[in-house]
């Protein structure tokens, strides 16, 4: 199957409603501007106990505190740690006899069953004595009643009164809308800097729909609150939205670029598009139709603390409050690493400078990543055969090489690139010298810029 990119579009963009620019414009900034700026590093997607992730989350909150984070988003899936008792969470439904709830009546938050027999979910005694070993005992709450060990999981406003520091750590409060369209590709997307949750909405036959309403539905829900809107991992689990999904969804700013939990295959499909070459196929599309572009961020999603985690962003802001940061993500004025880290990044409007944060003695390179105007915009797809257990069915769009394109690269920790009048926009990653230089988002160590334009 073959058809231009204009095909692809004509008839879905007659479905998929208006296309609004939504937010700030992407803005450049100057140097001088930077000047009493920092770096902070976050993480805004992870999940704890709260839902299906294993550690309790004060456990999860402490970890990224004494790793030298800023800043965290507790994303668990559908949910929000608030007051209200509860006993049901992702994962874990138990059977709420009379008696139970009796036991528990005018206690808050969520108590989660241990795993046994009657229940069986993530919550085991290994995970509660993380908890104990580091906060003591007494430190978790526990309740036997009707044959289950209910143990208290901490809210949202306690965690962060427990950890939050002046200017050193902040925990933004959120979720991931988890769930899929009928054939159950995942579709998942965060909502950043809400405490309410709604139903995702079901029924839809296709991601760029879905997408488009759960955006709608945020929009309308958070009136008057600076929230951020993430479109999560689309490689997983396999291929599950394609880059369309983006073009059509033109109000979307932000996406996952690095995120934990990709399974493709790109050895088995070496056509398939990837992680950047993804962000490039949307960011050629917007620019040259004069869209806002697209801003990656980096992202662990944890759910197993016992492993490192493999993404996070760095976000330039004066201040480390909700405010500043979502205002700064959303100027563009953050960048997604695995490893690297920038000293500097400035553009003026015309020429993007970058300055390695070299923390590690060794060779590093600058490379510089666009797309030219005159670029193939066709969309071809494939579609991949169900390997069962592996891989499901899917069809994945591919696009020419002349997207995403290496524009200059400098060897060293220093370095520039101006646009050039047939530029779309320009990009720089960072890695070590060594990296092959074609390893799109798996590279490692490196750090990429968000793209730039005129
Ligand atoms: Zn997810
Ligand atoms: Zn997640």
């Amino acid at each position: 199957m073959q058809l231009t990119r204009r095909d692809f579009l004509r008839a879905s963009l007659a479905t998929a409603g208006t296309i609004v620019a939504a937010n700030a414009p992407f803005k450049a900034f100057a140097a001088q501007e930077s000047g009493k700026k920092r770096w902070f590093k976050g993480n805004l997607h992870m999940h704890n106990q709260w839902s299906d992730g294993n550690a309790m989350p004060e456990f999860q909150i402490d970890w990224y505190k004494s790793h030298g984070y800023n800043f965290v988003c507790p994303s668990d899936h559908n949910t929000f740690q608030a007051e209200n008792l509860r006993f049901k969470s992702f994962g874990s439904n138990p059977k709420i006899t009379p008696e139970i709830s009796k036991a528990f009546e005018g206690e808050t938050s969520l108590w989660k069953p241990m795993s046994c027999e009657a229940v069986t979910n993530k919550l085991t005694q290994e995970f509660v004595k993380e908890a104990q070993d580091r906060f003591g005992e007494d430190s978790v709450q526990m309740r036997e009643v009707g044959g289950l060990t209910f143990v208290r999981m901490k809210t949202f406003d306690e965690l962060a009164e427990q950890f939050e520091e002046s200017e050193e750590f902040l925990m933004i409060p959120g979720f991931e809308q988890t769930g899929g369209v009928v054939d159950k590709r995942a579709v998942h997307m965060n909502f950043i800097g809400v405490r309410k949750t709604f139903p995702f909405p079901k029924n839809y036959e296709d991601p760029i729909a879905l997408m488009s309403d759960t955006y709608d539905q945020g929009a309308e829900l958070y009136d008057g609150i600076n929230y951020l809107f993430t479109a999560n991992h689309p490689l997983w689990r396999f291929y599950d939205w394609n880059p369309s999904a983006l073009i059509q969804n033109a109000k979307v700013r932000v996406f996952e670029l690095s995120n934990n939990g990709i399974h493709a295959d790109f050895k088995q499909h070496p056509d398939g598009w990837k992680p950047e070459q993804f962000w490039d196929v949307v960011n050629a599309w917007r620019a040259s139709h004069d869209q806002q572009l697209l801003l990656a961020m980096g992202s662990d999603d944890r759910h197993n603390y016992a492993t490192p985690p493999k993404a996070w962003t760095r976000v330039r802001a004066e201040k480390l409050d909700q405010d500043s940061l979502i205002n700064a993500i959303m100027a563009g004025d953050m960048y997604c690493s695995n490893g690297l880290d920038f000293e500097d990044v400035n553009f003026d409007g015309k020429t993007l400078e970058v300055k390695i944060d070299v923390q590690e003695e060794g060779d590093y390179r600058i490379e510089f990543y666009g797309t030219k105007k005159d670029y193939d915009p066709t969309c071809k797809t494939f579609e991949t055969q169900e390997v069962k257990g592996v891989s499901p069915h899917r069809v994945v769009e591919t696009y020419s090489d002349q997207i995403g394109v290496l524009l200059d690269k400098i060897e060293g920790v220093e370095g520039s690139y101006t646009l050039k009048s047939d530029d779309l926009y320009v990009r720089a990653k960072i890695v070590k010298a060594e990296d092959d230089g074609n390893q799109d988002w798996r590279s490692k160590p490196a750090a990429w810029t968000q793209p730039y334009r005129s």
